[in-house]
């Protein structure tokens, strides 16, 4: 059984990124970058499937720059087979990465696609849901777990209150929760396997994709500035302040 993986090339969620001083985006120059937190959930996921014997082969797939290649390495360290970085210079938003990953399920026919819930660059949460509707595929979004078997995926979720268990006919999109697994650490002599593995590149127009935007962003700013908080030295204070000054959001 074949399984899908897509991995984005995000900031580092350790970096406090701030607004470009012409309001057009964020400032990622310099930057730390590194593989979307959820897709490193997603490789450690179809990793497991390997181990388990249930996968017989994990492809990861990036869009973007020539630099996404590193991050395919990565989950190629991680234990991915191969890898296939689409590759071009438009700022991708998630209908045109959906579209990519549509002509790579049609090539591919992978039985399971799994990806992020979500990237943490711009928090979209729109490519896994786009492509199961292009693809005509079940989703199951957000998953904290998921089993094989017969034929099936089960996917259970948490929804307000409680939780919620879909079983997916294969093949089936996935989406990830940060409660599915924990990723495990990226070993040095896996770092030197995959600088050996199967990377291959292609642009968005060998898979007959037109990735140009359709959203333009208008203006980026920063939030507004919250104004320091106030120490007081006795419950009493506390109380007076509580009752005279605390607003309500
Ligand atoms: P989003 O809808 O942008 O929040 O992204 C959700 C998931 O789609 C991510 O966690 C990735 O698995 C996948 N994805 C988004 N953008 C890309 C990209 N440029 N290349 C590969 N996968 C992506």
């Amino acid at each position: 059984m074949k399984v899908l993986i897509a991995v984005k090339r995000v900031v580092d969620a350790n970096v406090k990124v701030g607004v470009r001083s012409d309001s057009t985006g964020v400032d990622i120059t310099n930057v730390k970058m590194s593989m979307n937190p959820f897709d490193e959930i997603a490789v450690e996921q179809a990793v497991r499937l390997k181990e388990a014997g249930v996968a017989s082969e994990v492809i990861v797939a990036s869009c973007g720059s020539s630099q996404a290649q590193e991050t395919l390495r990565t989950a190629l360290a991680i234990g991915a087979d191969r890898a296939v970085l689409v590759e071009t210079t438009v700022d991708l938003q998630p209908l045109a990465v959906a579209k990519v990953l549509k002509a790579l399920v049609d090539k591919e026919r992978p039985s399971l696609v799994i990806l992020g819930k979500q990237a943490i660059d711009d928090d979209s949460n729109q490519t896994g849901q786009m492509l199961a509707a292009l693809a005509g595929l079940p989703q199951g979004t957000f998953a904290s777990k998921m089993v094989l078997a017969d034929g099936k995926v089960t996917v259970s979720r948490e929804v307000d209150g409680g939780a919620e268990t879909l079983s997916l006919t294969l093949p089936a999109i996935v989406t990830t929760d940060l409660r599915l697994n924990e990723p495990r650490y990226v070993t040095l002599p896996n770092i030197m396997k995959a600088k050996k593995k199967p990377l291959e590149t292609m642009k968005p127009e060998d898979l007959d994709v037109d990735v140009t935007p359709r959203l333009k962003t208008l203006k980026v700013t920063d939030p507004p500035k919250r104004s320091a908080g106030v120490m007081v030295h006795d419950v009493k204070t506390l109380v007076g302040k509580l009752k005279t000054e605390a607003k309500v959001l």
